[in-house]
Formats: structure tokens, C-alpha cells, sequence
């Protein structure tokens, strides 16, 4: 079930009734102050501007566009299109993060005072909070491994110039390789909260990944297929 939250652009968002229990938590149950209200909306705003960015990225590129879904992995629901298409979609959204982060570290006063090896702090100051979280957000969905923006846009741009199979399985294999360097972390950062984020990570990119490497072998197999068949059909019974 899904709650029709607004319509931004000409695009839905829709709401998922977990994710409304909270917000209605945090706007009518904790006074604004040095409460979560103002990083809630803020972290809030700051995934609606990269899901609109995919959004808007889609429909200029003539692909329908289902909606955004603000879930705990908050989506929007795009078309699937040409390979060109869905890497310039793909980035959009990180795009967004990335510039709205420069353009707050272009305010010396954020630059300046922003605590980068605290990030406890950030909370502590709106300018700090919306600076750290679209870094955060913009650099994290980078990572080429799937289901990050980043690890999309590989695959896309792998497809554009290998057969999808071929491409699938790349894709595969390089977040294999980030899945592992997760759980190098972990052993670098552990006992602490960064290795258990650091391990939840790597599960779910090499997980990710396995899955990709499934679809690569099915597609790999049906190219196969239809290659023997053109083979057959020009040779004549
Ligand atoms: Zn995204």
C-alpha cells in the first residue's frame, strides 16, 4: 500500500505508511530544536531532489515514468530504456547531491567550520547537516556496485558498447570486488559502528551481485540460442 503523498513537476510521490508513521512522529511529536526535525526534513529533501533528478533525467529522454517511491530504499520507478538513456538517468540523481554539496562548500562559513572527522556533529547546524548528507548521499550512490546509482550506470555504459550478457556479468564482478573491500573495511574499522555498516554493505552489494551474475549467464545463454538459430536459419534446412 502506497500513500499519494504529492505531485512535484508532473511526477507522483507516493509515500510508504511506515515511512508517514515516522514523519508524522518527527513533525508533530518532537519540538524543532536540537531534535531529528530539521535533519529528518532536510535528509528528506535531499532524497527527493536525487529521486526527482532521476525522474525529470527519464522524461527528457521520452521514458515513462511510474512515480517516486519514498520507501526505506527510496526509488523512482523509471521505464527501462536505451543504454545511453539509462546512464545518463542513472547519474542524474547522484549529479544533484554532488552540486547542491559544492554549492554549500562554496559558503566559507560552512567550509570553513563544517566538522569532517565528526560526523556526530553535523546535526548541530542545518548548513552542516544539508552539506554533509548530499556528499554523503551524492559519493555513496558513485560506488559502481548494484543497486547504486553508480553500479547502474556501469552496466548501462558497458551495454552500450557489449553485448548485454557480457555486460550483466562485468557488472557482476565488480561488485563482487566492492562487496569484498566492504568486509576489508570491516577488519580496518573493527569494533565499531562504521565496520557493522561497513559489513551490511558488503552483503548487500555481493548479494547484488550474485543475482547480477544469474542474469548474466540466463541472457548469455539466449544470445547463444538466438545466434544458433540465425546460424540454422541462413544455412537452410
Ligand atoms: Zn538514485
Amino acid at each position: 500500500m502506497w500513500i499519494p503523498l504529492l505531485r512535484l513537476g508532473g511526477v507522483r510521490v507516493y509515500l510508504d505508511p511506515l515511512i508517514a508513521v515516522v514523519l508524522v512522529y518527527l513533525v508533530f511529536f518532537t519540538a524543532p530544536g536540537r531534535t531529528l526535525f530539521a535533519p529528518a526534513g532536510i535528509l528528506l529533501g535531499s532524497v527527493l531532489l536525487h529521486e526527482l533528478a532521476h525522474a525529470w533525467m527519464a522524461r527528457r529522454r521520452g521514458l515513462v515514468v511510474g512515480g517516486i517511491f519514498l520507501h526505506l530504499v527510496p526509488f523512482a520507478y523509471v521505464e527501462r530504456g536505451k543504454p545511453e538513456d539509462e546512464l545518463r538517468v542513472a547519474l542524474a540523481g547522484p549529479a544533484v547531491n554532488l552540486l547542491l554539496a559544492a554549492g554549500f562548500f562554496a559558503v566559507p562559513a560552512v567550509r570553513e567550520t563544517f566538522p569532517w572527522t565528526a560526523p556526530g556533529l553535523w546535526f548541530d547546524d542545518p548548513l552542516w547537516t544539508a552539506f554533509g548528507i548530499n556528499l554523503v548521499m551524492g559519493t555513496l550512490n558513485l560506488i559502481p556496485a548494484l543497486p547504486a546509482d553508480g553500479g547502474r550506470a556501469l552496466r548501462a555504459g558497458l551495454m552500450t558498447r557489449l553485448a548485454p550478457g557480457t555486460a550483466y556479468a562485468r557488472t557482476a564482478r565488480v561488485g563482487t570486488f566492492v562487496g569484498v573491500g566492504c568486509f576489508v573495511l570491516v577488519a580496518w574499522t573493527w569494533p565499531s559502528d562504521d565496520a557493522i555498516l561497513a559489513a551490511i554493505l558488503g552483503v548487500f552489494f555481493i548479494m547484488t551481485a550474485w543475482r547480477e551474475a544469474r542474469a548474466g549467464i540466463a541472457e548469455r545463454q539466449r544470445e547463444r540460442q538466438r545466434a544458433r538459430e540465425r546460424k540454422e536459419a541462413k544455412e537452410g534446412p
